[in-house]
């Protein structure tokens, strides 16, 4: 092994030297701690033996030095000295040593004291080799999993980008009033399908963010009554579609709004209740939702094919599925072990209860506070269809780089009487925001030519639109993307694929908007969407624009209509209600109406025109 030794006595040290060599060692001699603590950070060495009285830095010091190095504790250091008080040796040992050696040597005893710090040496340069090995492959670990979860980032983004697409339509199809039932039947199972695509991707991912400790509680204000009843609603269907009953107890005392998580508490029941129906053939379901003590106790019993005792704890581990012949299992076996993650997660503990045949309970308490500031009546408004809302016109920027995305928010916005600009990436995004001083833009954060958080960052420089509210989009939820959001200026973040609800929701908090809905249009409603809204006048595109418009509504060329009512949008921005009012109109097909306005606009003298 290799030894040093310090000492300024060069007699002493030559002695030293040679008996230690004589041993089989490698020694190399230092008469003062600076040359040697130079020399030990180039290379290790397993024994180093100082005598305290050294020039410059003493012994003590340099003990101290070489132990605090990281490779410093996989070294036997030896103290020696002539002093005899034993003072000396408690300050060697808190300096670090292992060993403390009178001068003059006795060589027996020297020769022992050397056997048994070679044996240690060799110990502890075993341990270091072994801790390297596993620092290494901890490494190789880590960058293998960050490469895994850049990889799940960029597939699930991959995935859930078309997926937005098909969920977006198959949402507003199913808003549409005039399809005939087949037609919805089969937009509600493409539905279906893709809202369970994307919960195999999402549990795909979640899983990924537990692993890599990247899973958060995020707890905040929701509508505890809401959440439970579009809960009951979508499984009172999924019964009503498999034959058999979907029985509520919810007790009549529960707070209407709570603090908790709300995304993860509907995953967790969406999980549990979606699993009591694949597992249960005939029988029923019942879903118990209790004030205890302070807590919420949630139950899911079902009359289901029940599971083994054997099988109990392992259904909570990843990728676990029980083989059941008479269900066929489409799930990717993440459920169970992300649903009880989550209630550890939120300080408490998932029970099941079951027998093999007969069915099974899950059951978990949690702690939802009451929250009270707001009130009911505001969220069921947003439960209607929203027609309008009251006050001024407000600008929209919808910063999106696929078509598909972009056109959905559009047709979601413009029926709502906002006023909506596109563009296509961040770049484009600032110029527009800039002619157009949005009071919202809805920033896309993976975009061709300028990504998102970038072109929030440059438009929270511009004074002008220091008003305008920014809510990221994206397809990639992780923590860290959010706080990343937060610190380039955004003011909220929307998951794709969009959900209105979601997203009017979050428009309705930043605008401050008071809506108006179908179901709530009063007379005074009405009065107050013809007395309130500021209408700006309508200025129409010149005649030529107009005669191309004719003749595609006259032949029903509704896909070049919308090409050519684009066109118009950028050409002549100051024709935006006419364009505005058209494109409700088509989305609504109501190519009749599209041709009275051609009409009229073809009646009026071209003074009040373009
Ligand atoms: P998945 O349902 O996707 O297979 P989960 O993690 O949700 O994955 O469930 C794991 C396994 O636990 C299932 O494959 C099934 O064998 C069993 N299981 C879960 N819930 C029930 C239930 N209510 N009745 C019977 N077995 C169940």
């Amino acid at each position: 092994m290799k030894v040093m030794v310090i000492d300024d006595d060069l007699l002493l040290s030559d002695t030293l030297k040679d008996i230690i060599a004589a041993r089989g060692n490698q020694v190399k001699t230092f008469t003062n701690a600076e040359e040697a603590i130079d020399e030990y950070q180039k290379k290790f060495y397993s024994l180093v033996l100082i005598d305290i009285g050294l020039p410059g830095m003493d012994g003590l010091e340099c003990c101290r030095t070489i132990r605090n190095f990281s490779k410093g504790k996989y070294s036997v250091l030896i103290i020696f000295t002539g002093l005899t008080h034993l003072e000396s040796l408690r300050e060697s040992l808190t300096a670090g040593a292992d060993d403390y050696l009178k001068k003059p040597f006795d060589l027996e005893t020297l020769k022992i004291r050397l056997e048994i710090a070679e044996k240690l040496g060799l110990d502890r340069m075993e341990r270091m080799l072994a801790d390297e090995e596993l620092k290494r492959a901890k490494r190789k670990a880590e960058s293998a999993t960050l490469a895994r979860n850049n990889f799940l980032a960029n597939v699930t983004h991959e995935l859930r980008t078309p997926l937005n697409g098909i969920l977006g339509y198959t949402q507003l199809l199913k808003r549409d009033g005039s399809m005939l039932p087949k037609q919805l039947h089969a937009i509600e199972t493409i539905h279906e399908c893709g809202e369970h695509l994307l919960t195999m991707i999402n549990d795909v991912l979640d899983f990924s963010s537990i692993e890599s400790q990247k899973f958060y509680i995020n707890p905040q204000i929701f509508n505890f009554s809401i959440l439970l009843k579009s809960i009951i609603s979508i499984f009172r269907m999924k019964t009503l579609q498999k034959g058999f009953p979907f029985h509520c107890e919810i007790d009549d005392n529960l707070p209407v709004k709570v603090i908790g998580d709300e995304k993860r508490l509907r995953q967790i029941l969406l999980n549990l209740l979606s699993n009591a129906v694949k597992y249960t053939i005939n029988g029923h379901v019942i879903f118990r939702v209790k004030n205890k003590n302070n807590a919420i106790l949630f139950e899911v019993e079902d009359t289901g094919i029940g599971i083994s005792e054997d099988d109990i704890e392992k259904i909570f581990l990843p990728f676990h599925q029980v083989q059941d012949d008479r269900i066929q299992n489409e799930g990717a076996g993440l459920g169970l072990s992300i649903t009880r993650t989550i209630i550890r997660m939120m300080g408490s503990d998932i029970i099941v209860q079951t027998r093999l045949g007969e069915g099974t309970i899950f059951k978990f308490q949690l702690e939802l506070p009451e929250a009270n500031e707001d009130n009911l009546l505001q969220e069921e408004e947003k439960e209607h269809k929203i027609t309008g809302y009251h006050g001024p016109v407000k600008k929209v920027l919808v910063a999106e780089d696929i078509d598909k995305s972009r056109t959905f928010i559009r047709e979601i916005l413009e029926p709502m009487g906002f006023a909506v600009k596109e563009a296509i990436n961040g770049k484009e995004a600032i110029r527009k925001a800039y002619s157009f001083i949005p009071d919202l833009i809805l920033m896309d954060l993976v975009m061709p030519v300028m990504e998102g958080i970038e072109a929030t960052k440059k438009i929270r420089s511009i004074p002008t639109l220091k008003h305008t509210k920014i809510i990221a989009v994206s397809a990639n939820i992780s923590h860290d993307i959010q706080q990343e959001c937060f610190k380039a200026g955004c003011d909220d973040y929307i998951t794709k694929p969009v959900q209105i609800s979601e997203l009017i929701e979050l428009i309705q908090e930043h605008l401050d908007l008071s809506w108006i809905s179908q179901a709530h249009t009063s007379v005074d409603d009405k009065h107050l969407l013809k007395t309130d809204v500021e209408q700006p006048p309508v200025i129409y595109p010149p005649y030529d624009e107009i005669e191309k418009m004719n003749k595609l509504v006259l032949s029903g060329k509704t896909t070049r209509l919308k090409a050519q009512i684009k066109k118009i949008d950028e050409h002549y921005p100051q024709c935006e209600t006419f364009v505005k009012k058209v494109r409700q109109l088509l989305y609504e097909f109501r190519l009749e109406e599209i041709q009275l306005l051609i009409d009229q606009r073809k009646e009026k003298n071209t003074h009040d025109m373009f």
